[in-house]
């Protein structure tokens, strides 16, 4: 044989085990039946465009009340429920040895129990991380709130599976509450307080991070005045994977600005800025200030891999109300995670 059809024989080879392999995992529909039609749509009343014969099998593309579509020949053919037996292939599911699974769509369910006859609890973000308390086949059983969900595995990745991952486990993380004590930072319309605000976030944010194995550290941990300069010593002096600072904005003349921004130093921080920033917009719904070159003095001392986040104004009245709730900070702070963990895992 010439060299060029050894390799021809070899890649169609390849290519028929490929293809063998696809049709065994899809169902299968199995005539009962002779000179059965296959008719343009799910009726009678369409068109008939040909027949099969008893024990014929075509690959099963969707069922719709009593007809079945199949494959037939490349075409999409509709066929009656009544001489068709399905012959469902059962779909493997691997061992899950990870004890965290991420989803991989928008408002993945998640439900009260293991089938999609129960009811759906919660709808999830694509790149939520989901603590794997038990797996079973082709659900498994996570850590929902105060109690568990199930979510089906085709919705999610064994986060073992992604390449280079370790969720947060082996990170360390420096969180930066801005201002503090006496320097209360900028002040909301109902003379709130930047730090009270930047204190709250940094507690939720580090509270999740702890939860989902991260080695955590903040610059305060009540409200007390440290210079800038100990800030950045303190995180220079921890190793961390990321160093954090929280602040929100205030520009009292125009009360209707909204909106999320992110700045870094260094030229390498901004694949972590756009991933930290797209997280949090996405989930807060505020408007987007971009990522921008910041020559903050926190960001300057840093020698690790720094951000300062503007979370929000609270010189807008919605926004400072808004900022206020639990539900929002959650809201913020799990776009915050998001954004770390595509970054982590990239
Ligand atoms: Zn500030």
């Amino acid at each position: 044989m010439k060299l060029t059809k050894i390799i021809t024989t070899i890649l169609f080879t390849v290519l028929s085990i490929f293809v063998f392999e696809q049709s065994v995992t899809a169902n299968t529909a199995i005539v009962n039946g002779e000179g059965v039609n296959v008719r343009s749509g799910p009726g009678s009343e369409y068109d008939s465009i040909g027949n099969v014969n008893d024990g014929q099998s075509y690959p099963l593309v969707q069922q719709q009340n009593d007809w079945v579509e199949i494959d037939y020949n490349g075409e999409s053919g509709w066929v009656s429920q009544e001489y068709i037996n399905i012959e469902r292939t059962e779909q493997e599911y691997d061992e899950i040895d990870s004890d965290s699974a991420e989803t991989m769509y928008n408002n993945t369910h998640l439900r009260s129990g293991p089938s999609v006859n129960d009811a759906i609890i919660e709808y999830v973000d694509q790149g939520t991380i989901l603590n794997i308390v038990h797996s079973e086949k082709e659900w498994l059983e996570v850590e929902y709130e105060e109690s568990t969900a199930f979510v089906h595995r085709d919705f999610v990745t064994d986060t073992t599976k992604l390449p280079n991952n370790d969720g947060f486990k082996n990170k360390t993380i420096v969180i930066d509450p801005g201002h503090g004590g006496r320097d209360v930072g900028a002040i909301g319309t109902s003379n709130t307080y930047e730090k009270d605000f930047t204190f709250l976030t940094a507690q939720e944010l580090a509270s999740e991070l702890t939860y989902l194995g991260a080695d955590v550290h903040l610059t305060r941990s009540h409200d007390e005045f440290i210079s800038l300069n100990s800030r950045a010593s303190y995180t220079n002096f921890v190793d961390t994977d990321a160093f954090i600072s929280i602040h929100y904005n205030s520009v009292a003349d125009l009360p209707d600005v909204t909106g999320i921004e992110t700045f870094y130093y260094s030229d390498q921080m901004k694949p972590l800025a756009e991933s930290v920033h797209q997280g949090m917009v996405r989930a807060s719904g505020d408007e987007d200030r971009g990522i921008s070159y910041g020559d903050f003095q926190i960001l300057r001392l840093s020698l690790q891999p720094s951000l300062l986040l503007e979370l929000g104004f609270i010189s807008n009245k919605e926004q400072e109300a808004l900022l206020s709730t639990n539900g929002y900070q959650k809201q913020l702070v799990s776009g915050i995670l998001e954004g770390l963990s595509k970054h982590f895992n990239r």
